[in-house]
């Protein structure tokens, strides 16, 4: 395995962590430059909007968990959550696969757009 892959809801969860992060220190950077009400409004707008953006993302994440399939890894034995017909173990990056055809085969995230 060359390329190392992790757990599709870790992954988006990470992401919006990020964002919020991101968005307070826009907000933090906006307050250098008080002098100029423009920067300041231009700086707390884009923080916010990244807050809210990593809102809905955590919201999403809501609503994704209840599609996810609760299985145990067969690497690591703790219970994780998969989305699609392919994910990493949340724990250990483990590829897992719900489908038997795949088993064994080179882990590939486009197998879950394939509609068969
Ligand atoms: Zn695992």
């Amino acid at each position: 395995m060359g390329i190392k892959y992790s757990n599709k809801i870790n992954k988006i969860r990470t992401f919006a962590l990020v964002l919020i992060f991101a968005g307070i220190a826009i907000m933090y950077i906006g307050l250098f430059f008080q002098q100029s009400p423009f920067l300041v409004t231009a700086f707390m707008l884009l923080g916010f909007l990244a807050i809210i953006a990593s809102t809905v993302i955590y919201f999403w994440i809501g609503m994704l968990s209840s599609k996810t399939v609760q299985v145990q890894c067969p690497n690591c034995g703790k219970q994780t959550k998969m989305l699609g017909r392919v994910d990493a173990c949340m724990y250990c990056d483990e590829p897992l696969t719900l489908d038997k055809s795949l088993e064994g085969k080179e882990f590939d995230e486009s197998y879950n757009k394939k509609s068969k």
